[in-house]
């Protein structure tokens, strides 16, 4: 028997089959969960649908994030393919955005504009999502949402300049949001996840550099997969972590608790 059977997931987020959504997806997919995706529109019938089918999956909705109708209907969308009993049990957001510009140089450079974007899809679509969800009736007590962060939210990694400011306010979200849903029952959690190769990390100036030298001082001493990533977000998602809320999981090999690296790293 599976941890996760007769449990629902719909997750947010898989470009193709690098995308730390898709291991997730899978992770879930083994332990019993039906699993439903949603991308944007560009990436759907070419990348996420062969994704999706191979695991069984029937629901895959287009959705930007960016607006809150698109969103809405994801979910009136759901109701109607599971019926009035078919809540979300597992709602995973795993997807980020900012310019490419605003990944390189100085962060003093980033424009209004470019910062107004990436909180917005990278801190704020969180928010919507599950508002949206519970709006709809979707969430009920036991139900798990999980999302993804990054080390540079606490301390300053080259050329992560924007981003790094939309995952602080991405892991404060997470733990006003569990604050607020925690009494129906919900939990709300974060996983900060070592550097992976996939489409938005190439958007990152120097992140080839950076992904190297992390096997090095990190003390596991390898990078981490997407696997990985799906083991902690299978924990998250079932009642293994039935009194976990608010709180942020590092899937980094203790990459965050190194200080001062050794000389010999
Ligand atoms: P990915 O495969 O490129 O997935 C990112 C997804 O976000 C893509 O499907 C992307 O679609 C989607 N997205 C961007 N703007 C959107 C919008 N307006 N509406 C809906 N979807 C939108 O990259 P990933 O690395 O797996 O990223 C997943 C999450 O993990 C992100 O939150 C990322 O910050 C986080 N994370 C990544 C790493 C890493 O090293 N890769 C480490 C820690 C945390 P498009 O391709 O169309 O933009």
């Amino acid at each position: 028997m599976g941890l996760l059977d007769g449990r629902r997931a719909l997750v947010f987020g898989v470009a193709n089959d690098h995308s730390i959504a898709w291991g997730i997806a899978q992770a879930l997919h083994e332990a019993g969960a039906t699993v439903g995706f949603s991308s944007v529109e560009s990436l759907l019938d070419r990348r996420v649908r062969p994704l999706a089918e191979s695991i069984g999956s029937t629901f895959i909705e287009p959705c930007d994030v960016q607006s809150d109708d698109q969103i809405r209907a994801v979910f009136a969308k759901w109701r109607t393919a599971h019926g009035p009993d078919g809540q979300v049990d597992i709602l995973v957001h795993a997807l980020a955005f900012a310019r490419r510009e605003d990944l390189e140089g100085s962060f003093v450079d980033t424009s209004r504009e470019g910062f107004a974007l990436a909180l917005d899809v990278s801190a704020y679509s969180l928010v919507a999502v599950v508002r949206e969800a519970r709006r709809a009736g979707l969430l009920h007590p036991g139900s798990s949402v999980l999302t993804l962060t990054y080390y540079g939210a606490e301390k300053v990694v080259s050329n992560y300049n924007v981003m790094g400011v939309a995952k602080a306010a991405l892991e404060a979200s997470v733990r006003y949001l569990a604050a607020d849903l925690g009494p129906e029952g919900v939990r709300v959690n974060a996983i900060s996840a070592g550097p992976v190769r996939t489409l938005a990390a190439a958007g990152i100036a120097g992140f080839k550099k950076m992904y190297g030298a992390f096997a090095d001082l990190a003390p596991l001493r390898q990078n981490i997969s997407i696997e990985d990533v799906g083991r902690t977000a299978l924990y998250l998602a079932s009642d293994l972590s039935s009194a976990v809320t608010g709180a942020t999981i590092y899937v980094d090999g203790g990459f965050n608790i190194m200080g001062v690296p050794s000389a010999d790293a």
